[in-house]
């Protein structure tokens, strides 16, 4: 792949950052290719690519950005999987990696980060003084805190503790301009003015470079309990998780993997993820808090486990629960065994629809097919439709394309969303209209213009269609991938 790249002489603008910034502004060959793609797989070469070493840097790089028009992209890890780390329009990157000190307070429960933190240091960092971080991306050893505050990252913690956003108390960095501005402070309440903090968070690198958060952290909860559930099918499946919820239980972990998502984990990782159920759809389960309060919520969950699925088991120690979360985080990768290219949506789906859903998931199976191994998050409805095919076959191109508008429209008129946490990028851009409605687009369209009234922060992003079926991937092996 390095072979074909053509070295750019950098031009008079990246010239004078260079000049600016020293050492820290990259425009050989492979720090452009390390940062032309994310996890979508498209790649488009940078001009340059700029790793801050101090917040202020960033602050330069985009007032003279700003002034000469050249399109900016920031990133963290790269691991979004929407194409939203991609610098389309070429121009500069901003690697944030660099950029990732961590201070816990330990009386206030707060966390003040660097953006490129990663989620799994910070969890750690509040860990080892008694407090939790509850935000889980299955990609958190590797995800920075600032993508996940820019994509609003949700995972299995979602539905009992919340997503990214109910944990940012307060954001620092840079509009497109190159002005530093401070969204909040570290007070656990602020209502002092529009909140655009909240604007900021889920608005993927496209209205500003976040540089600094302040993370709320809540008690580290003191015990933990684990049980596997199997069904018959997965209608059965999601109707039983109807029934759990309407007992106010709320559960720290309720992952649904159908029968096809539990085969990939399984033939991945040689372990099984519920032994003597093999081909069965199952919900993997967690209590969290202090023994009394499991205590009381176990009882229930037995008793709706004894009268809705077909075989139960309690985890037998930590060990045997942090191996089967372990097998789950695996099965998104693993399923590249199916097809060597997947359309990995997130849709969240309302939970009175759950059954219709799954129903609807099999008919979709049936006529485009195409594996569709399914699993998600049940007590947030957010679920993970991975559309499996192969490249090379256009009859599969054709078929995942139409399955993936069928997907989308069925989501919406469902009364769901077409992404319940990885974002728009460019992945999900021919679907942004199928859910926001024009007067909605064009109030967004109105936000952008306003922070960033030359277009130059993630140029091509989120409001202009991008078809990423149509678009060669490169081949390339990353840290978080299966294979
Ligand atoms: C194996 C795997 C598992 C995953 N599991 C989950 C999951 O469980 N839940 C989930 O929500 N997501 C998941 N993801 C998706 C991804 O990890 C998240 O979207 C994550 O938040 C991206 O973080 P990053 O640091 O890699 O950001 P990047 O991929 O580098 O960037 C993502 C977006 O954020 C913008 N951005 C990055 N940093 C900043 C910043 N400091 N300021 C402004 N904008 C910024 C970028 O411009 C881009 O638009 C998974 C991905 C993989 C590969």
């Amino acid at each position: 792949m390095l072979a074909n790249l053509v070295a750019v002489p950098p031009s008079a603008v990246t010239r004078q950052l260079r000049r600016r910034l020293g050492g820290i502004v990259r425009t050989d060959r492979q720090a452009r290719w390390e940062a032309s793609f994310d996890s979508s797989k498209l790649s488009y070469l940078p001009a340059a690519v700029i790793r801050p070493r101090k917040a202020a840097d960033v602050g330069v790089v985009l007032a003279l950005a700003n002034r000469h028009r050249v399109p900016v992209t920031v990133r963290g890890r790269g691991t979004t999987l929407t194409g939203g780390a991609v610098p389309l329009r070429g121009g500069w990157v901003i690697d944030l990696t660099g950029l990732r000190r961590i201070r816990i307070d330990p009386e206030a429960g707060m966390a003040f980060v660097q953006a490129g933190a990663t989620v799994a240091a910070v969890q750690a960092a509040a860990a080892a003084h008694g407090w939790f971080y509850p935000p889980d991306p299955s990609s958190k050893e590797y995800c920075t805190i600032g993508g996940n505050i820019a994509c609003n990252a949700g995972g299995m913690h979602g539905g009992r503790y919340g997503v990214t956003r109910d944990y940012v108390l307060a954001l620092k960095g840079f509009l497109p301009t190159g002005e530093w501005v401070e969204w909040g402070t570290a007070t656990r309440k602020f209502s002092a003015g529009f909140n655009l903090r909240d604007l900021w968070i889920g608005s993927e690198g496209l209205l500003g470079v976040v540089t600094d958060a302040v993370l709320k952290l809540i008690p580290r909860p003191p015990a933990r309990w684990t049980l596997l559930t199997a069904f018959a099918d997965e209608v059965t499946a999601l109707r039983a998780a109807r029934a759990l919820f309407a007992h106010r239980v709320q559960p720290a972990i309720c992952e649904f993997l159908d029968r096809y998502s539990v085969q990939c984990a399984e033939r991945a990782t040689r372990s099984s993820v519920f032994p003597g159920q093999a081909g069965r759809p199952v919900i993997l389960l967690e209590l969290a808090g202090t023994t009394h309060e499991i205590d009381d919520q176990k009882a229930v969950l037995l008793a709706w486990a004894r009268r809705e699925a077909t075989a139960f088991r309690e985890a037998r120690d930590r060990d045997e629960a942090e191996q089967l979360w372990a097998v789950r985080r695996k099965c998104s990768g693993a399923m590249f065994e199916l097809g060597d290219a997947k359309l990995n949506e997130d849709v969240a789906v309302p939970m009175r629809q759950y059954e219709r859903f799954a129903r609807f998931l099999d008919r979709l199976r049936r006529s485009s097919g195409l594996p569709i191994p399914t699993f998600g998050h049940l007590a947030d409805g957010n679920l993970h439709v991975n559309i499996m095919y192969h490249r090379a076959d256009p009859a599969e191109c054709r078929a995942a394309e139409a399955a993936v508008r069928r997907l989308m429209e069925t989501v919406v008129a469902l009364g769901g969303a077409i992404s319940g946490e990885h974002g728009i990028g460019l992945a999900k851009t021919p679907f942004l209209r199928l859910q926001h409605r024009p007067a909605q687009v064009r109030a967004m369209l109105a936000v952008k213009n306003a922070l960033d009234p030359r277009g130059i922060l993630n140029p091509g992003k989120m409001f202009e269609v991008f078809e990423v079926w149509k678009h060669p991937r490169i081949d390339v092996h990353l840290p978080w991938d299966h294979k």
